[in-house]
């Protein structure tokens, strides 16, 4: 139930009594604490124009009645001294009066008046009557209170939680304001609501949102002189204030056009409130509605919040635009000093900083202080902080930046030329270039002061909130500065020695290179001799040896064959460097068929299948990758095991930017904690007999990334090996200076 029912409720009651006595007529009051008195709120029989809108409490006949609870029988109310003297009822001659109080289980809510024509007052039957129906109207006026406020409430809350839904979706104060003006006004009944801007400078109030059929004059951007219109009431005030019209409310001042233009409006009664952020009153809201309207408590406590609302879609949107352009401002120049760090040096850096905080704060005089050796010393400056902070070093306590540095906290500083804190020769330059003001930040880089940022102006005003702020910003982005170029330092110096020790030990594997190369390419020869001569013994003197000479001079054999077998494998390993041959397209399918034909002994002997899957070119120098497969090869043949049906598989797939190789067996596996090992030289799994030198993957490996490559394992004990080598297609086009694509 709202309202409206409510009142159909009263004119039902009206109309009951009207005809229990048709010759009466009867009004029905109603408390209203809001309107200071007993409210109009129905009649029948006579028109309300005319009476009395709301009877004062404390007067008439209607509120003996309402502090009595009791009904009240008056002959003629011409001569009751209580009556309200002139009372309209003398004139058509309802002078008997009869009055029931509304009374719902103890609390007034309101009381039947009833007139009649003289002598002809209500019978007992007819008291009784018009006492039930009180008594029923007691009810039914409690009740449609109770849901009108139940659904009032429930609007406004619903209301203002659309507001508090747009605040958080839209920033864009205007709308924000629209919305507020359109709910308050719906919200209230109201015929129309405006929000007011205050102008910063002037005091005058400018119309942002308007909602409603007001005066068509009355658009967006209408100015209100300081102080004027209700609104300007609720500004001076701070108050949320209300009028039932403002031309005659002796508080609203109006110039005189604004007043000539506002006289024909019908809506006079105004509501209004000041939009209040942070105890600044930056505007207004106004609601405005029939004139004689009286708004109520509640009405008045809704139109502040959503004037709360509509002060904080403003502040906020300030805010995103403060910050906007401040962020925007601090990341160019953190992008200008991020380019810079790497060449400029801290001092330089900071003068940057200091510029761009000066232009900013409007100050012709910014300069940093960095903690070195226990001082403050000048380190970038702007303007002419260079004449001002004449002394190059301060101590902890000295002067203002002394006094930041040793508390750690801001510090604005109001008459700067004259503060006894000062040292004199700062005082007296500071006092021949005109600054009045001083603000100092403390810089620091994870709690830890490394030095002061001070500022001049010589404006009469303090430093804001907002200054403070950016000044805080640019002292906090100075410690960043001053721990990027820290870092860069490090950073670069390590960079050097790393540098320094690679080539240091590229010299050194050369050096070890070139002996290995010479040593093998040394010890081959003499080997070689051995190996014939034993060869030649026992072949020649065979028959002249027993049994055990001819075994040790195999066994001689054997280990020189063996031995030149390193040395092959070492003088391979120490030219993969040195290569002097060029890289060509190298078909892997024919290369394979060549290992396998190299290969047949091996691979006859343990009836391994060899499979070639997907191949594709590779690029590189032919004899290098031969190796690699050669290698792995007959590592897959050499470690098959005991499998029935051992085999191979060979693959390289295109992966875009490189080639992954593969050669994968089913033999006796690697277990896991050996996968780096066996990359080793000399590293060998001792588990089967094989010939071998443990110097193949090192071979391997050292050319899959001399390519630019990379090798690894994936195996485990007894479910065979797959080693896998990426080959880059371009990069070693690029490195070899081959055709381009
Ligand atoms: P080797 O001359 O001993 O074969 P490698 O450097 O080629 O030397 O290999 C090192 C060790 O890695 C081998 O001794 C062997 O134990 C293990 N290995 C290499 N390839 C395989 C494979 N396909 N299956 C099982 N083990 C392997």
């Amino acid at each position: 139930m709202n309202e409206i029912e409510l009142e159909t409720v009263l004119t039902q009651v009206t109309a009951a009594l009207r005809s229990l006595r048709p010759d009466a007529v009867c009004a029905l009051r109603l408390v209203d604490p809001d309107a200071g008195g007993y409210r109009l709120a129905g009649t029948e029989g006579f028109p309300a124009a005319g009476r009395i809108l709301v009877v004062p409490f404390g007067e008439g006949l209607t509120h003996v009645v309402a502090e009595t609870r009791r009904p009240l029988l008056v002959e003629n109310n011409q001569r009751d001294p209580r009556a309200i003297p002139g009372h309209w009822s003398a004139v058509p001659g309802l002078t008997t009066y009869y009055g029931v109080p509304i009374d719902a289980a103890g609390e007034i809510l309101g009381v039947i008046n009833m007139n009649f024509p003289p002598s002809t007052p209500p019978t007992a039957d007819e008291q009784a009557s018009i006492g039930m129906v009180a008594t029923q109207a007691a009810v039914a006026i409690r009740n449609a209170r109770l849901l009108a406020e139940r659904d009032e409430r429930c609007r406004a809350a619903e209301a203002l939680a659309d507001v508090s839904g747009a605040l958080a979706q839209s920033l864009d104060a205007d709308v924000i304001a629209q919305r507020v003006a359109d709910m308050v006004r719906h919200l209230l009944r109201a015929s129309g609501s405006l929000i007011f801007r205050s102008r910063p400078d002037a005091e005058e109030l400018v119309t942002v949102a308007v909602s409603g059929e007001l005066a068509p004059d009355f658009g967006r951007g209408v100015v209100f002189p300081g102080g004027s219109g209700l609104a300007g009431v609720a500004v001076r005030t701070r108050q949320v204030v209300a009028t039932p019209d403002f031309l005659t409310d002796a508080r609203v001042v109006l110039p005189p056009d604004l007043r000539r233009s506002l006289e024909p409006a019908a809506d006079r009664a105004v509501l209004a409130a000041p939009l209040i952020v942070q105890d600044r009153v930056i505007g207004a809201l106004s609601i405005r509605d029939q004139t004689g309207r009286v708004f109520r408590d509640r009405e008045r406590a809704l139109a502040r919040a959503f004037a709360d609302q509509a002060a904080l879609a403003f502040h906020n949107a300030q805010v995103l635009k403060e910050s906007s352009t401040r962020q925007a401002q601090l990341e160019a120049l953190l992008e200008v000093t991020r380019e810079l760090s790497a060449i400029q040096s801290v001092e330089s850096l900071l003068g940057m900083i200091a510029e761009t905080c000066g232009r900013l704060l409007d100050s012709g005089s910014v300069g940093f202080r960095l903690l070195a050796d226990g001082e403050l010393v000048v380190t970038g400056k702007w303007g002419d902080a260079g004449t001002i902070m004449n002394t190059r070093r301060l101590k902890i306590g000295e002067s203002l930046s002394g006094i930041v540095a040793l508390t750690g906290e801001p510090l604005s500083v109001t008459d700067i030329a004259n503060d006894p804190r000062v040292i004199p020769a700062h005082r007296e330059a500071l006092r021949r270039a005109g600054y009045k003001r001083w603000l100092g930040m403390p810089v620091k880089i994870g709690g830890r002061l490394v030095g002061v940022l001070s500022i001049r102006t010589r404006r009469d005003q303090d430093f804001s909130e907002g200054d403070l702020a950016i000044a805080a910003a640019f002292a906090s982005h100075a410690a960043i500065s001053i721990e990027n170029a820290r870092l860069y330092e490090a950073i670069t110096g390590k960079n050097a020695r790393l540098q320094e020790q690679a080539t240091e030990l590229e010299a050194k594997n050369a050096e070890l290179d070139s002996f290995a190369y010479s040593v093998s390419h040394d010890l081959k020869a003499p080997l070689v001799t051995i190996e014939g001569l034993a060869g030649v013994l026992l072949e020649d003197y065979g028959s002249q040896l027993d049994e055990r000479g001819a075994h040790y001079l195999q066994r001689l054999q054997a280990n020189a064959r063996q031995l030149e077998r390193l040395i092959g494998d070492l003088l391979a390993l120490s030219r993969i460097g040195r290569e002097a041959r060029s890289p060509e397209e190298v078909n892997l399918a024919d290369l394979v068929d060549g290992l396998q034909a190299e290969l047949a002994g091996l691979i006859q002997a343990r009836g391994v299948k060899i499979n070639i899957r997907e191949v594709v070119d590779l690029w590189g120098i032919r004899t290098q990758i031969e190796q690699v497969f050669s290698n792995l090869l007959s590592n897959a043949i050499k470690y098959a095991g005991e499998n029935a049906s051992p085999s191979v598989e060979i693959g390289a797939i295109d992966r875009g930017d490189l080639i992954e190789c593969y050669v994968r067996d089913n033999g006796i596996g690697i277990a896991p904690a050996y996968h780096s090992k066996i990359f080793e030289i000399f590293q060998r799994l001792k588990e089967v007999e094989a010939e071998g030198t443990g110097v193949g993957l090192a071979i391997v490996k050292r050319i899959v990334e001399a390519a630019g490559g990379r090798i690894w394992v994936e195996s485990a004990k007894g479910q065979g090996a797959a080693f896998y080598f990426t080959w880059p297609k371009s990069g070693a086009k690029e490195r070899a200076g081959g055709p381009g694509e």
